[in-house]
């Protein structure tokens, strides 16, 4: 729950991921148990802009570890944290790895431009590196095809972040070789 830029609502995130993950099993040729969404993640860099609910990272590391415990308790063999934003990579990563540790069930956590990155290379315009990243061409994308009614364009700007340098920049798709605080953050 963060702010992206003046042309995309608050909820960004949420909404991506929860509607790929509810296409997906609505499509899906066998069972799977969707939890409802955790609607906050780790957004301590974001707190200076309006709208922001911001986990602590310690808080939050602990509430998804004990979803995955309860859910491994229950049965669950195979466990997926689907993710909508960029700095809860980290977090989750370690959730997953304890979960493989100290139980029998295998977790994994993705963010879900990592599912299409071929597509996105393919018709990607913005520049690169640093052109796709938080508020960018492709959550815009993505969210005029989910719901063009409320993406105000005209509220649009072209702005990048970070300038890059040879070492440091924010992309989605191309990490730098010395990411700086915040750029595991694109989304
Ligand atoms: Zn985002």
């Amino acid at each position: 729950m963060e702010d992206h830029r003046l042309h995309l609502p608050l909820d960004v995130d949420n909404f991506i991921i929860g509607s790929i993950v509810e296409e997906a099993a609505r499509r899906l040729d066998g069972e799977m148990l969707l939890l409802p969404p955790v609607p906050y993640g780790f957004e301590t860099h974001h707190m200076d802009l309006p709208g922001t609910i911001d986990l602590r990272m310690e808080n939050m590391l602990n509430f998804v570890l004990d979803i995955t415990r309860s859910v491994a308790h229950h049965g669950f063999k195979r466990i997926l944290l689907a993710d909508g934003h960029g700095s809860n990579m980290p977090i989750l990563d370690l959730v997953a790895r304890r979960r493989n540790l100290e139980t029998d069930a295998l977790c994994a956590a993705f963010i879900w431009p990592s599912l299409a990155k071929e597509t996105i290379e393919q018709i990607r315009e913005s520049e690169k590196p640093g052109g796709m990243a938080h508020a960018c061409e492709l959550e815009t994308s993505v969210y005029l095809y989910l719901d063009p009614a409320r993406v105000p364009m005209d509220k649009a700007k072209k702005e990048i972040g970070i300038s890059p340098t040879p070492f440091i920049w924010m992309d989605l798709l191309m990490s730098s070789p010395a990411p700086p605080d915040g750029s595991l953050d694109p989304l």
